[in-house]
């Protein structure tokens, strides 16, 4: 019968319903399901092992002659283990089994039969055996025809990889053999032209039984082969968000047609220049808002480059062309600080600005609802209270969120309902790496702010252990008693919040006993936003000197006469958030220090991970050193990553390729929008097939 892509994989060869099932059971239902079940290496036969070299934990293949196959009771219980023992040249070495693998098994194997011994070496009282390993015999002609690097299957239970490359070497008949029909080959020729990658047959085979003579890019991903599979998987994500981009763009969008003369009023006032980031950021938004679809622009930028004026003097054209603004900020401290700020630089122009939070009394409420209604207001200011239906605009034109990570994609479309397809500027203080933002943010334009104001005294950055405690202490108390302010930061185990809490409330004494001359407040994750709201405000009004703290302080918050920054077990933070807490201090006009202090048992590679936030103040720099260090689905938190599982592909080492994906994905969404043109014919499907993956 003729096999295709999607056929059942119970229709393969040799598999039948049972072994159907298990595949099934492991996500493989079809024959495509199965050629995407990528090796997870090789094993390069070429560097061929002899017992002697063995080291433990070593995942490998060795050929050696069997000398002894026994069997005996482990104790006195009715259990048996078997054992093989094989040789070469260099020594011997056990092949210990605690249970029998399948009925036969062992009396396949006699004494100086020639063995292939596939496994995890282990060390076990003081010397190395192998544990349930893959034994196979070796016919002589079998083994010379062997390529030099075979497959090796992610193992999962009841499929061993030697299993695994069986089933895959029928498909692959089946395949070679022209069995197999409509393997189609998605990518358009022109594309595969352009970036020179083998056509989809060949890549298959390739990949899952390398030719004579493969090596090295094998190993490192780096095939041609591979690099389609990788082009492909980024290239179909790439679609998707040049699709959700394009359909964004058939929106009509506010018009702005004047230019903003206050804008330009406000940049003269101001008692500094706009750097040259801001500058770039400006000249990128104003373009956008002068086309005939809304804008969706990210503007990235570390905390303090000063994205708000940015924010402001994009305001201010929608204000002039007759439009209102609504800027929504994730905590109600936030929005209070904007509101303030907003209104300093608003007002002297005869501009309104109005406040929303979940805190106003019902009659604020109403009232300032209605001043939203009648237009009286331009710009709101607010928290996630901007999105009640009791929020009803009367000519939204600009939507700014300001640390956007921390809404969902629902809280946006809901803001973008309360006008006609408004503009929206997003802003985020957590910087991602470029790599990251093509996937997560595909979609968005980005601007980056990658310069801060001239000026600004650096922070300084010291890492420490805990057995330095009392030097960090004296430290911090010198800095109190001129007057300066501290946080003192413990970092939150998920887990364990009842630990964390005791944790915290201990150091929080101690620190009490040894700075009994100052105010220390603590603020931790089971306080109510309201009571840590009150915590915070009252830190900023220096009614307190030191800030406890288990869970991250507020992005964003201001308390310029702090300066101290002091982070316990830094070791337990990823480099991003330890940047992030950083930013807490060096806003004010003293020179500010972070302390990064260490738990006892910390290994090598974190302290060099740590050391490097000494090193850098670049929120880019880190942001890549993080994610190399992490992945990405750690390093954008499982919450929020929304990243699709890529089988091969990895956005670091991958970069490049991602690039040309994208592009290509762009160009055809450019040139063919509709996907009408017939070579495109299966880009469409795909497309529509997708289309539920992302938001
Ligand atoms: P962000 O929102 O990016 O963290 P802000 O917009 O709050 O940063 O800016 C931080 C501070 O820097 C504010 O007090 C702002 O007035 C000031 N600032 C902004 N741009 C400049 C500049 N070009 N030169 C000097 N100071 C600036
Ligand atoms: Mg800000």
């Amino acid at each position: 019968m003729s096999l295709y892509f999607d056929t059942p994989i119970q229709y393969l060869k040799g598999v039948g319903p049972k072994l159907g099932q298990i595949l099934r059971k492991k996500g493989i239902q079809t024959l495509e399901d199965l050629f995407q079940n990528y090796p997870r290496s090789y094993e390069d036969r070429r560097a061929a092992r002899n017992i002697a070299s063995l080291q433990p934990d070593e995942i490998v293949s060795i050929k050696a002659e069997i000398i002894n196959v026994s069997s005996f009771n482990l104790g006195r219980s009715r259990k048996k283990m078997f054992d093989v023992t094989v040789r070469d040249g260099s020594g011997l070495i056990h092949c210990k089994f605690f249970r029998v693998p399948y009925k036969g098994y062992f009396e396949r194997f006699q004494p100086q039969q020639q063995v292939r011994v596939i496994g995890k070496v282990t060390h076990y009282r003081g010397r190395i055996e192998f544990h349930h390993p893959d034994i196979q015999e070796i016919k002589s002609s079998d083994e010379e025809s062997q390529d030099e690097l075979i497959p090796i299957y992610s193992e999962t239970d009841g499929l061993t990889t030697t299993r695994w490359r069986k089933i895959v070497s029928k498909a692959m008949e089946s395949l070679n053999n022209d069995e197999i029909l409509g393997i189609d080959e998605k990518l358009p020729a022109w594309m595969l032209d352009r970036y020179q990658l083998p056509d989809l047959k060949k890549t298959l085979v390739s990949i899952h039984q390398p030719p004579k003579g493969s090596g090295e890019e094998y190993l490192n991903y780096r095939s041609p082969f591979h690099q389609r599979v990788i082009f492909e998987e980024f290239f179909w994500l790439e679609m998707l968000l040049a699709a959700k981009k394009q359909g964004v763009q058939k929106d009509k969008a506010p018009v702005f047609l004047k230019k903003s003369r206050f804008a330009e009023q406000l940049q003269k006032s101001l008692p500094f220049e706009l750097t040259g980031a801001q500058k770039r950021a400006l000249v990128e938004i104003n373009a956008d808002l002068t086309k005939s679809y809304p804008m969706h622009r990210l503007v990235q930028g570390d905390v303090g480059s000063g994205k708000t004026l940015v924010a402001i003097l994009s305001a201010l054209l929608a204000i002039e062309n007759g439009y209102q603004v609504a800027l929504m900020v994730p905590t109600e401290i936030l929005a209070q600080q904007h509101y303030v700020g907003a209104k300093k630089l608003l007002e002297p122009f005869g501009f309104r600005v109005g406040f929303i939070s979940g805190h106003l009394k019902t009659k604020e409420k109403r009232e300032v609802n209605e001043r939203i209604a009648s237009g009286e207001v331009h710009l709101v200011v607010g928290t996630h209270a901007l999105i009640q239906n009791t929020v009803n605009f009367n000519k939204l034109g600009l939507v700014i969120v300001d640390e956007q990570h921390r809404f969902g994609v629902e809280q946006r479309k809901k803001l973008k309902k309360k006008g006609e397809s408004p503009h929206f500027l997003l802003m985020t203080a957590t910087p991602i790496p470029r790599s990251l933002a093509m996937t997560v943010y595909g979609d968005l334009d980005v601007s980056i702010i990658d310069e801060m104001p001239k000026g600004r005294i650096p922070i300084l950055t010291r890492m420490t252990y805990q057995s330095k405690r009392d030097k960090v202490v004296g430290f911090v108390r010198d800095q109190l008693a001129k007057g300066r302010q501290a946080y003192v930061v413990y970092p939150l185990v998920e887990e364990s919040e009842k630990i964390d809490l005791k944790n915290a409330t201990d150091e929080f004494e101690k620190l009490k006993q040894e700075l009994p001359d100052f105010r220390i407040a603590l603020m931790h994750g089971k306080m109510k936003s309201d009571e840590k709201d009150q915590v915070m405000n009252q830190f900023r009004n220096h009614e307190y000197d030191v800030l406890v703290s288990t869970t991250v302080i507020e992005v964003g918050v201001d308390v310029p006469n702090a300066n101290i920054i002091w982070i316990e077990h830094a070791e337990r933070f990823g480099l991003s958030q330890l940047h992030q807490l950083r930013g807490r201090v060096g806003r004010g006009e003293h020179k500010s220090y972070c302390i990064l202090s260490l738990g006892h048992a910390v290994s090598e590679d974190s302290r060099a991970r740590i050391k490097l936030m000494e090193d850098t103040a670049d929120g880019f720099k880190i942001a890549e050193a993080d994610l190399e260090l992490r992945g990405p689905g750690e390093f954008l938190g499982s919450r929020q990553s929304g990243l699709p599982g890529f089988k091969m592909a990895n956005l670091v080492r991958d970069l490049p390729i991602l690039k040309q994906a994208r592009e290509a994905a762009f160009e055809v969404m450019r040139k063919d929008p509709n996907l009408s043109n017939y070579e495109h014919k299966a880009l469409k499907e795909e497309l529509l097939h997708n289309k539920d993956m992302i938001g």
